[in-house]
Order: structure tokens, then C-alpha cells, then sequence
């Protein structure tokens, strides 16, 4: 195993790099390193510039319009661009769906999804969870019932991210309630425009409109929007799942919120001094700070693995485990460093141009949003308890 990069793949870093020295919006990088809420456009905007270089869809066979780059090439991208504050793609189409209809759909399908994926035409929400199917997702009831050329799908998802952006979803509906659960379910495409789809936001602890509800009633779906076999879907879904979960790890991100608790503990003070140069105050940030470099580690050995042909397993939930908690910690401890002023926050200090007073100050405005947020990143892609599960079953046999 070896952790240092070729002069390949140095020479590739410096490419990025010099991509990201010109092509990357100063106003959005700004915002993406504020910790400062994103605009649709805002993720439009970086798309086309990302598809404009071909460095849209990193993973998708070129014939497709994609770069297939190498393990190490994406593990280099997420590094830089995280560090230069460009903001994460968007998953459901371009990671999640597109690997699906790349290995699964009709040729009619690639042709007509894959190149809106790539444009930006097209935005995605997953369908999978239900009020009564999270963890155990295979419980899932929403019905769609084949009639002639057309399924007609009753039922709810919920959960639904930016659904209020998307014009198409992709959802695990029953379409055999006579079988064991798993065996019962299709892989459907839906344009979200189709009458009988009502999707209703649910906003979060943070104020924010990040989720929806999405609720499906006598809603006619063309026969040729499923994907692969019907009754088939849970392999599909579960192929889906190891995309969604490669990245979960959130390292560069975590390593730029670390940064932003550095600042803020160099800022606030404590009996007249820096905090930072607390003594109980710094070991919890260097605490975290070596839990994150092994963390680190811990990824460039699974890259390393994958690199040589191995396939992540229990490791990757291992990372996912890991890498959410150590986030957490991070965004605990920015709160407890800005003191009485996480308590309140003012929702409007999350945009960029915000031009009234602050309530402590510009830094720590995105604190308490952020601690209140990222509550949801031990619970979404598997929660950490199924993560350690899959450990104990697949590395403890139990
Ligand atoms: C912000 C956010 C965005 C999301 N976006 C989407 C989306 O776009 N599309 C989508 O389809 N879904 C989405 N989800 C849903 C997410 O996948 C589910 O929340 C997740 O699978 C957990 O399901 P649940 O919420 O029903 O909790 P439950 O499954 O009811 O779990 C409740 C608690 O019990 C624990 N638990 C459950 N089963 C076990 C077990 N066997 N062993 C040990 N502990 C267990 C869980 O870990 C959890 O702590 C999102 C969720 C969040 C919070």
C-alpha cells in the first residue's frame, strides 16, 4: 500500500487546482466557506461550469460523457475543491440515478436522462423513504398497479431532499404484495409534473426548507419509466445505496469546518485570553483534529484498496460512522465556542448579502444552523446504528 501520490497524480492535483484558481465563482466559494446557504441557481451555475470542463459526472464511463476517473483522481478532487470552497454536487441525478440507468436501463433510457443529467436540464430527488420505511426500507407501501400501458402509483415518501427543485424522482414502489417484501418492489422514474404529485415542504430544526413530503395519488406513469425488471427493484435499490454511500465520510468538509472553529476560537476569549489557548479548549480541538487526520487515513487506505482491485465493505461504513461523528463534534464545539450567541439565531444572517446587524458576529452566524443540521448526518444514507450492524455482521460475524 502505498499513501504518497504518483507525479501523475501530482501533476493531475496541480491541474485541478489551476481549474479551480479560474473557473470557481468567487461569490459561491465564498458562501460554500461562510458555511452560507446555496441558492438552486447557485448549483446551476457550478454544474454547467463543471459539465463546460467534462468534470461533471467523475464516475460514468466516458461513452456516456463522463471522465471515469481513477479512485485516487476523485479522492483528489474532493480534497481540492472542498478546500477551495466549491460546492458539493448535488447527488440524486448525477451519483445515484445515473449509475442505475447506466447499468440497468434501456438504451431509450441512457439516451434520454443520461445527457439531461449532464446539462442540468433534468433535477432528481430520491424516493425511498416512507413515513413506516426508513432502516427498514423493504417495508415500503406505496402501490403501483400495472394498467396497460401505465402503472397508477398511490402512497407517500417523505424525507424527500430538494424536492421542491426537482422535476424528476425516482421511487421504490410495491408492485407485488403477494411476495416477501423485498422480492415485491419496482425501480420507477416519475416526472414530477405528472398530476396526482403534491409535494409539501418540511422544514427543519434550522429553519430551513431541506426536505419535503411527497404524496402520490392515482398518479399515471408510462410503462417504459421502469427500470430494469418489475419486482426487481430492491437490486437496483441496493446497488443505488453503495453509490450514496461512498462520499458519506465528508473529509474535506470536515477538514474546512475545523479550520472554522480554529478562527472562531482564535476570535472568542476567555478570562481576556484567545480560547484557543485554553487549555481543556484546544485539547477537545486536538482531540478531534487527530481523530480526523486517522479518519483520513483510514480513506486513503480504502482508496488505496479499491485502487488495487478490492471492493469497500465494512470499511466504508466504518468511515461513514466515523467521519459523521467527528463532523458533529466539530460543529459542537464551534456552538460551545460562541457561548450564549448559539442559542438564538437569525435565519436571514445565513445569506451572504445579509447587510443588518449580526447578532454576535458574521463567523459565528452559521454556528447553530449548522450544529442543528448536520444532526441529520448520522441518521440519512443508513443511520450510524444499521452502519455498525453491517460491521458486526460482515467484520465480527455476529
Ligand atoms: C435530512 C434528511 C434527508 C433525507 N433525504 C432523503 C431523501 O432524499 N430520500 C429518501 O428516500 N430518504 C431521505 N432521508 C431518509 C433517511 O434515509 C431515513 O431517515 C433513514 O433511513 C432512517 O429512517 P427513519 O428516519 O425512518 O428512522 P427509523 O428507521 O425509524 O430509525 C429510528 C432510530 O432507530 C434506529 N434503528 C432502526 N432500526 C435499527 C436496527 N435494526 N438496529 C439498531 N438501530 C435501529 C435508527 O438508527 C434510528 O436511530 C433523509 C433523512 C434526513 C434526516
Amino acid at each position: 500500500m502505498n499513501l504518497n501520490y504518483t507525479a501523475e497524480e501530482l501533476a493531475f492535483r496541480d491541474e485541478v487546482r489551476a481549474f479551480l484558481d479560474e473557473k470557481l465563482p468567487a461569490d459561491i466559494a465564498a458562501k460554500v466557506k461562510g458555511f452560507r446557504r446555496l441558492s438552486k441557481e447557485d448549483h446551476q451555475r457550478w454544474q454547467k461550469i463543471l459539465n463546460e470542463q467534462g468534470w461533471y459526472a467523475t464516475h460514468w464511463p466516458e461513452e456516456y460523457g463522463g471522465v471515469n476517473w481513477s479512485p485516487v483522481q476523485k479522492h483528489i478532487w474532493d480534497e481540492e475543491s472542498s478546500r477551495y470552497g466549491a460546492p458539493r454536487s448535488v447527488p440524486f441525478g448525477v451519483n445515484m440515478v445515473a449509475p442505475v440507468i447506466i447499468k440497468f436501463g434501456t438504451e431509450e433510457q441512457k439516451q434520454r436522462y443520461l445527457p439531461r443529467i449532464l446539462t442540468g436540464e433534468d433535477w432528481w430527488c430520491q424516493g425511498y423513504s416512507e413515513p413506516g420505511a426508513g432502516s427498514d426500507l423493504a417495508s415500503l407501501k406505496t402501490r403501483a398497479v400495472r394498467d396497460g400501458d401505465h402503472y397508477i402509483v398511490n402512497g407517500q415518501k417523505t424525507w424527500t431532499t430538494l424536492g421542491q427543485h426537482a422535476n424528476m424522482i425516482f421511487c421504490l414502489v410495491r408492485t407485488n404484495t403477494e411476495v416477501k417484501a423485498q422480492e415485491g418492489i419496482s425501480f420507477l422514474l416519475m416526472d414530477m409534473d405528472t398530476p396526482g404529485i403534491t409535494v409539501r415542504p418540511i422544514i427543519t430544526l434550522d429553519g430551513e426548507h431541506e426536505v419535503n413530503e411527497v404524496f402520490f395519488e392515482d398518479v399515471k406513469v408510462p410503462v417504459e419509466n421502469l427500470v430494469g425488471e418489475e419486482d426487481k427493484g430492491w437490486t437496483y435499490a441496493k446497488y443505488l445505496l453503495t453509490y450514496e454511500r461512498t462520499g458519506l465520510a465528508g473529509i474535506g468538509i470536515s477538514k474546512a469546518a475545523l479550520q472554522h472553529l480554529k478562527e472562531l476560537a482564535t476570535r472568542r476569549t476567555k478570562n481576556g485570553r484567545p480560547l484557543i489557548e485554553d487549555a481543556s479548549f484546544s485539547q477537545r480541538i486536538a482531540k478531534v483534529e487527530i481523530d480526523l487526520m486517522a479518519a483520513s487515513i483510514s480513506n486513503l487506505r480504502i482508496i488505496a484498496s479499491v485502487e488495487g482491485g478490492g471492493m469497500p465493505g465494512a470499511e466504508s461504513s466504518m468511515l461513514k460512522v466515523r467521519g459523521t461523528e467527528i463532523r458533529q463534534t466539530i460543529n459542537d464545539l464551534a456552538r460551545r465556542a460562541i457561548g450564549p450567541y448559539a442559542i438564538p439565531f437569525v435565519e436571514e444572517e445565513m445569506d451572504l448579502d445579509y447587510d443588518g446587524d449580526f447578532l454576535s458576529d458574521e463567523n459565528a452566524a452559521p454556528v447553530t444552523p449548522q450544529y442543528f443540521n448536520n444532526r441529520k448526518l448520522s441518521i440519512f444514507g443508513g443511520s450510524n446504528e444499521i452502519q455498525k450492524n453491517i460491521v458486526s455482521k460482515m467484520i465480527l460475524g455476529l
